[in-house]
């Protein structure tokens, strides 16, 4: 529990190991709030593509978040967000998007001002929240800590099977090397690098479905004492 009994179920991990499909189950099964933080960083950078700016120029970020309204907003247990009152919506999946965020996310004026927007989200209530650094930084006293993980090929052929085909990409490959140029950079960054948080459960997912998964993680809720 954390305050005022909000209960955070934290679920980490690398690009497209079934992280968001899980969140939301769990979320689901619980009638928790679910919120996809990567949602969020994608969101920065769909506005700093927008606007012209050079993603690796850090003082244009900052300047970026400095200047824009970003607000949070809660519709049928899914937490999602307006900049400047619009919703990027899909906008926020393109192959851009997807080439430029770790960039984002790399600085840390831009990691310290959705740190403290995704905690403020447990003002909705109960959260499934899932990310980088749910359990290592932003909810780091969470009793209900999951690290998921499956082999770069199970996770491209994931990510290559729910794309659409404006993404921009063209074959599984090419998948595969976006994720694994993300995955170098999330991991290696100075700023809250992807790591396993103390107390999480590791769970490798490669062979098992998102079901599963969230069945285990439901059930260990469950078996610790969780009304679910
Ligand atoms: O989860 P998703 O792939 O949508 O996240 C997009 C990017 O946002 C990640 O590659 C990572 O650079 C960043 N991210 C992060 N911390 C989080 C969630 C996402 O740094 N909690």
């Amino acid at each position: 529990m954390l305050n005022n009994e909000v209960i955070v179920v934290a679920i980490d991990g690398p690009s497209a190991s079934g992280k968001s499909t899980v969140a939301h189950l769990v979320a689901d099964r619980l009638g928790f709030n679910y919120v996809d933080s990567g949602s969020f960083y994608r969101g920065i950078t769909w506005k700093a593509l927008r606007e012209g700016l050079d993603t690796a120029d850090q003082e244009q970020v900052i300047a970026l978040i400095n200047r824009m309204d970003m607000q949070c907003i809660c519709r049928e247990r899914v937490v999602t967000f307006t900049i400047d009152g619009e919703e990027p919506g899909d906008q926020i999946r393109s192959q851009p998007v997807q080439e430029h965020v770790s960039d984002i996310a790399a600085v840390s004026e831009v990691r310290t001002f959705l740190v403290g927007m995704l905690r403020d989200t447990a003002r909705f209530g109960h959260l499934a929240m899932e990310g980088r650094d749910i359990g290592t930084v932003v909810f780091p006293d969470s009793m209900y800590k999951y690290y998921l993980d499956a082999d770069p090929e199970e996770r491209a052929r994931r990510r290559f099977n729910e794309l659409t085909a404006e993404s921009g990409y063209e074959d599984v490959n090419a998948v595969l090397d976006s994720l694994t140029r993300r995955d170098r950079k999330d991991t290696t960054r100075k700023a809250a690098p992807l790591q396993i948080a103390l107390g999480a459960e590791v769970i490798d997912s490669t062979s098992m479905t998102a079901e599963d998964v969230a069945e285990h993680i439901i059930a260990r809720l469950k078996s610790a004492g969780l009304p679910a």
